[in-house]
């Protein structure tokens, strides 16, 4: 019987997904997949994204893990795409390789002082406070006020971590270098500041109402921004989730506030302009233009400038792809161009044999479990496309190992991590805590292959 040899380039969940559907799925070939990730420990944004405070999405590790443990599926972790293999190797090793890097980086904001010491962005706060082996251990938490630019979910997480009490942050599984950098964080003040209006923000009603509940901590909202024009008020008919944002923010709105010691400030209609210096050369303000409701969800400028005074600033406005070496990619979107999950060249053309699937294909938008249906889709064209897989002159499985361990590749595999999480585990359990994460990446590397 014909074999596919199938390589996947990032072990998160749309890698992860992306093999248990084709092992499921109804076809006359065997399967051997190997998944690759540059990061000694599998689960991507899962681990490395989702807030430590969001236990139930980081839920989803349960149903990752149970994939992998079936045992059909080979982990090869702390390997770079690009540096310890290319697409040449995959060629020689594979009939097709299928790229799930996802997009870990964030979007520019081309505005003035962006780049000011003091200025973030929000991709980078969230790989330090999940401990992501390949950031600084330490984040300067210097700023008693602090903005926070977009209306996401990230902006959201990024604005909550900053403001919630560290002590209610410990129950989770935060390394103990981000416990002292909370800690130590003298923030009263975070302002988010959303570009449109509070019936057409990105983030969800359950990640909203949770700022509600954090302890002594005051949401304030501002009436000028409830004068609804008439496609806010169509979005509240039509729309469940804007429905049950709007009746948090009014509940909001008649709250009692003043007694807590830490405030979080929701403003719209902020389109941003600049973040302004100060004598120092650090950051001293965020400047934005008020804009107004246009009549169909979108705003325009009044002309009316306004200055929050902050000592930093975190762009949320979203994430954005890196391109792989030897892989094609669309400056303007951060993906793989492609149709369906089958990677284009420059003219269009479908490039056989690499295949692309969640964030790196369709963008960074949709919650995790969206990752599917786009696998489910890359994964019809690949068992579709038989005839045009590559032919590798050394398909057994044995040829990779060699390859990366002649090339000193200090690869991780399920086992490793099984020995990883264990260990962090371990650690977790004086605390009280489900786990402490290991955050070198060589210690990882070390535990993993011990
Ligand atoms: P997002 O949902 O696309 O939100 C980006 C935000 O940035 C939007 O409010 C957007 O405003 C704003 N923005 C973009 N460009 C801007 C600019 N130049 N100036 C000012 N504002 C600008 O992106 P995200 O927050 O990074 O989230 C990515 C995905 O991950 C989403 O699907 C999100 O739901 C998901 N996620 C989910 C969770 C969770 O479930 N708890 C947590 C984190 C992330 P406009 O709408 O006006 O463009």
């Amino acid at each position: 019987m014909t074999k596919l040899r199938l390589a996947i380039v990032g072990a998160g969940p749309a890698g992860i997904y992306a093999a248990d559907i084709l092992l499921k799925y109804e076809r006359a070939f065997d399967v051997s997949i190997d998944l690759f990730d540059q990061l000694p420990a599998p689960y991507g944004l899962v681990r490395y994204g989702v807030a430590p405070d969001h236990p139930r999405i980081k839920g989803i590790i349960t149903a990752l893990r149970d994939v992998l443990d079936r045992g059909d599926i080979r982990i090869f972790g702390n390997v770079r795409f690009g540096e310890d293999l290319s697409l040449a190797d995959l060629k020689e090793h594979y009939n097709a390789v299928i790229f799930a890097t996802g997009a870990v980086r964030d979007a520019d904001l081309d505005i003035p002082g962006i780049d000011l010491p003091g200025s973030y962005g929000a991709a980078d706060f969230v790989s330090w406070y999940d401990g992501h082996p390949d950031y600084p251990r330490e984040w300067p938490l210097e700023a008693e006020s602090i903005a926070v630019v977009g209306n996401g979910n990230v902006a959201l997480d990024v604005a909550r971590v900053l403001v919630k009490h560290p002590e209610d942050l410990m129950p989770t599984e935060i390394p103990a270098n981000v416990e002292a950098g909370l800690k130590a964080s003298p923030v009263t003040d975070v302002h988010v500041f959303g570009r449109r209006g509070p019936m057409q923000v990105k983030f969800t009603p359950l990640e909203l109402r949770e700022l509600g509940e954090l302890r002594d901590v005051d949401m304030i909202v501002h009436d000028e921004d409830f004068d609804y024009d008439d496609a806010s008020l169509a979005a509240i008919e039509s729309n469940k989730q804007v429905f049950v944002i709007n009746r948090t923010l009014q509940e909001w709105r008649t709250r009692e506030v003043g007694q807590a010691s830490r405030r979080l400030h929701l403003h719209w209609y902020a389109k941003p302009l600049e973040v302004v210096a100060g004598p120092d050369g650090r950051v001293a303000a965020f400047r934005y233009e008020r804009t107004e409701p246009d009549g169909e969800g979108g705003v325009r400028g009044t002309g009316e400038v306004r200055e929050v005074p902050v000592q930093a600033v975190y762009r949320a406005i979203g994430y954005f792809g890196s391109p792989l070496p030897g892989v094609p990619f669309d400056e303007r979107h951060g993906v793989i161009p492609n149709h369906e999950g089958q990677a284009l060249g420059d003219d269009d053309r479908i490039i056989p044999g690499v295949y692309a699937t969640g964030w790196i294909k369709r963008g960074p938008v949709g919650l995790i479990g969206h990752t599917k249906s786009d696998a489910m889709e890359t994964i019809t064209h690949l068992v579709n496309d038989q005839a045009s897989w590559w032919s590798p002159a050394h398909p057994e499985e044995d040829a990779i190992v060699r390859l990366l361990d002649e090339r000193g590749v200090l690869w991780t595999d399920l086992e490793g991590w099984h020995r990883l999480d264990a260990h962090e585990v371990s650690l977790g359990e004086p605390q009280g805590r489900a786990r402490v994460k290991v955050v070198p990446r060589d210690e990882m590397v070390r535990i993993s292959r011990d």
